[in-house]
């Protein structure tokens, strides 16, 4: 008999095992994929580890976090620094001195200070959707070249329809400094994210190509508590309704070359271009092999089927996940996590604290 079944392989999901494993706890792990890891994995190819589910930079201003996670790998010294290329000419992201200069031809603060204060103007009252944000942030040429095309490729829909909060994560800065994160601590683990995944489950019991939902039955007989890491909604079988997310196709491509575009991440900013951005992995690892692999990245409405990426946490998806939250607190011996089972956009670093928020309070 198992003291917990953990349903889900990703980062939650193992740093729960983890945890369990280290209180002498029996733990099964039931992962549905052919592969363990959740959206982290990573595989190699050609000598370069490539994000099979979209470019993962691991970035932290919390201590403890950092800490727990180089217990399991170390981290080089990348910084993630996105290019965006609109019809040809390319900006540095996110909007810093190197944007405007470039934008504008000019080269104090204060002169890019007065350029956006005068192209703000036409923002009269609070901001109340993402376009009036954008503007009043960095100005209309910013917005109408960067931000614009970019934005409604992403969520296909007009930017005056989405929230303004969307935009406010990225950093606006007036100094000359392209690092997208303001967090203390940034990396890519040196041999992948699936090594810490491995090491994290070792001494556990694994099922991949194992759903969880359609062997339930047998598989609740082996373990006195389940920890469900998949979508809530899935769990209950759809019963109010499913939960509604965005999704990502991905077009991998192994060149001949040794560099395509000089950079891991390149945003393409222009309505006109299909996909959102192009990753090429070796460049987060500053990869010398003699070839390259890129993916090119296109937004897509999801259908049940394909994979769920990004929660869409407006009202009525809120609302609707709330109703599934009081018939999980209902089922006593399975606990709910992750950012499947929780229906939240969680990045790495919080996904960490919360399972190991978690852990305090059921194994202890
Ligand atoms: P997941 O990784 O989704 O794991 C859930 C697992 O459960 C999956 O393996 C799934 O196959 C399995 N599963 C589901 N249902 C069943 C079932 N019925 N039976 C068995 N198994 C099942 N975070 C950052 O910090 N930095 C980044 O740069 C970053 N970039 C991202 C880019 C993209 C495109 C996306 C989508 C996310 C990004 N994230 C990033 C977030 C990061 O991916 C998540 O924080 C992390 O993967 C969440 O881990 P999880 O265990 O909650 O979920
Ligand atoms: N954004 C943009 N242009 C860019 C990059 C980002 O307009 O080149 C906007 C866009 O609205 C996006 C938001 O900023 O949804 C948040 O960007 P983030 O990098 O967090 O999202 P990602 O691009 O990783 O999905």
């Amino acid at each position: 008999m198992y003291d917990y079944l953990i349903v889900g392989s990703g980062l939650y999901g193992a740093v729960f095992a983890h945890e369990a494993m280290k209180k002498g706890k029996k733990v099964l792990v039931v992962e549905k994929r052919d592969h363990i890891g959740g959206n982290i994995y990573t595989e190699q190819i050609e000598g370069i580890n490539i994000h099979k589910y979209g470019a993962h930079i691991f970035h932290t201003s919390n201590e403890e976090v950092w800490k727990y996670v180089n217990q399991f790998t170390e981290f080089n010294n990348y910084i993630n620094a996105p290019i965006a290329n609109y019809k040809g000419e390319i900006y540095n992201l996110p909007f810093n001195m190197n944007t405007f200069s470039k934008m504008w031809g000019i080269v104090t603060p204060e002169e890019a200070k007065n350029i956006i204060e005068k192209q703000k103007k036409e923002i009269k009252d609070e901001p109340k959707n993402l376009e009036e944000q954008a503007i009043s942030l960095v100005g209309r040429d910013i917005y109408e070249k960067l931000i614009k095309g970019y934005t409604e490729k992403q969520w296909e829909r007009d930017c005056t329809e989405i929230p303004a909060f969307i935009i406010k994560r990225l950093p606006v800065r007036f100094t000359y400094d392209n690092n997208y994160f303001n967090d203390r601590y940034q990396g890519i683990p040196v041999n992948g994210y699936t090594a810490i995944i491995e090491k994290m489950l070792m001494g556990a019991d694994i099922k991949i190509n194992t759903d969880y939902l359609v062997y339930k039955e047998e598989l609740d007989k082996l373990a006195k508590k389940v920890i469900y890491t998949g979508p809530i909604d899935a769990y209950f079988n759809y019963s109010l309704g499913e939960l509604a997310y965005r999704s990502i196709s991905f077009e991998n491509e192994l060149l001949d070359i040794e560099n395509y575009q000089g950079n891991a991440v390149v945003n393409y900013t222009e309505r006109e271009v299909p996909y959102t951005r192009i990753i090429e992995h070796k460049h987060f690892e500053f990869g010398t092999q003699p070839k390259t692999v890129i993916s090119k990245e296109y937004s897509k409405e999801w259908k049940l089927g394909d994979e769920p990426y990004y929660p869409i946490n407006d009202s009525i998806n809120n609302e609707l996940y709330n109703r599934y939250r009081k018939l999980a607190e209902k089922e006593t011996n399975v606990l709910f996590g992750g950012r499947l089972g929780e229906y939240k956009y969680y990045d790495m670093d919080k996904v960490i604290e919360a399972a190991l928020k978690a852990c305090e309070k059921e194994l202890s």
